[in-house]
């Protein structure tokens, strides 16, 4: 991975906004301009340099990922805000930047205390609008995690029977995704039978799948450093045609967002292109969330594809479509796949069958 030109692309941001460093708290945000998978550990960028602040636990690992970033370890007993200091002296930053979604208010209030003469201005966003736009690596990274999502499943579906619970589904997911490679699943994975589907968040609980005739499961895979997330429903029993139906409506309505997705397409133009499927049939009211999110370093990302959201698709992106429709005394139906915005329209990355007939538990 380029995390070199990942700096200069930033810096160009420094430029443009009259600073001379901006100090890295958002540990995600380090990884990605360094290639550091650890955590607890600032990274400052300067016009020249990059100087990642770390503790002596850190001191091979981030030798090996990343010896081309200079480092500032401190020792057992020391604080990481004099260090913090020391680094920003170090560098003669005047007009230094902070993240404001990551740097505490106490950490902030410190390094004001302690650098006087260094004027602080708060940033939103920086990096995390660079992340939104994937290249080959972290590409082929969210592929891997998406075929670790796909096999995992493979295997638990098969194993599927009316005595298995939400939470024994839960579990073999994971094991099954560490078995195929991955580090783990890449959120706590939703599983909920019958009724319990209706909950968008719902954590999966004793509950049997012989107790309804359908289960939804959404899960995602952590390749290591790069995240899934599906959504498929599964028959359990015998399909009814209230089933068949509204599992047809979303299916609909996510071919519809998925074929949206182009470069130059806005977000709410995906997120209504499916919309307009669920509210022709009459259950506009039913899907009450967003199309979808970006994926990367973490689960839900910049773009958000939702009323309103005015960003345009680009090359690289990498969004979820996950269209539903819920009704708390039924359950919920929502089918999710992660798609790759490409130079001429999009790819699917998530192979897992969809059409009804081929979602059967067992
Ligand atoms: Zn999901
Ligand atoms: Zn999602």
């Amino acid at each position: 991975m380029n995390h070199a030109g990942r700096r200069d692309k930033l810096r160009k941001q420094l430029k443009r906004e009259g600073l001379d460093a901006l100090l890295v708290t958002n540990f995600l945000n380090v990884t990605y301009l360094t290639g550091f998978t650890g955590d607890d550990s600032y990274l400052l960028v300067t016009p020249t340099d990059a100087i990642i602040i770390s503790d002596l636990r850190y001191d091979t690992q981030l030798h090996d990922e990343c010896p081309d970033v200079e480092l500032c370890i401190r020792g057992p007993g020391t604080k990481m805000l004099d260090f913090v200091v020391k680094t920003v002296e170090k560098a003669g930053a005047r007009r230094m930047g902070f993240e404001a979604d990551s740097m505490t208010v106490g950490l902030r209030d410190a390094v004001a205390d302690a650098l006087p003469k260094v004027e602080l201005a708060a940033t939103s966003g920086w990096v995390e609008e660079l992340r939104m736009i994937k290249d080959k690596d972290e590409i082929n990274r969210t592929r891997v995690a998406c075929d670790q999502a796909r096999r995992a499943f493979e295997v638990v579906r098969a194993g599927i029977t009316p005595e298995t619970t939400e939470n024994q589904i839960a579990a073999d997911l994971e094991y099954q995704v560490r078995r195929f490679g991955g580090k783990g699943l890449s959120f706590t994975p939703i599983v909920g039978v019958g009724y319990r589907a209706a909950l968008p968040h719902g954590m999966a609980t004793d509950r049997k799948i012989g107790e309804a005739d359908f289960v939804l499961i959404d899960w995602g895979a952590n390749e290591g450093l790069y995240m899934s997330d599906l959504t498929r429903v599964l028959a359990t029993g015998k399909i009814s045609p209230k089933l068949r139906k509204l599992y047809n409506i979303v299916l609909k309505a996510q071919l519809a967002g998925i074929a949206a997705i182009k470069p130059g397409a806005t977000c709410e133009a995906v997120d209504a292109a499916a919309r307009s499927v669920i509210e022709k049939a009459g259950h506009g009211k039913a899907f009450g969330h967003g199309l979808g999110h970006g994926t990367g370093l973490e689960i839900h990302e910049a773009p958000r594809l939702a009323k309103g959201q005015k960003t345009e698709l680009k090359p690289g992106m990498i969004v979820t479509v996950e269209p539903g429709i819920y009704f708390p005394e039924w359950g919920g139906i929502r089918i999710e796949d992660d798609i790759l915005v490409t130079r001429d329209g999009h790819e699917v990355l998530s192979s897992v069958p969809k059409e009804l007939d081929e979602s059967v538990a067992g």
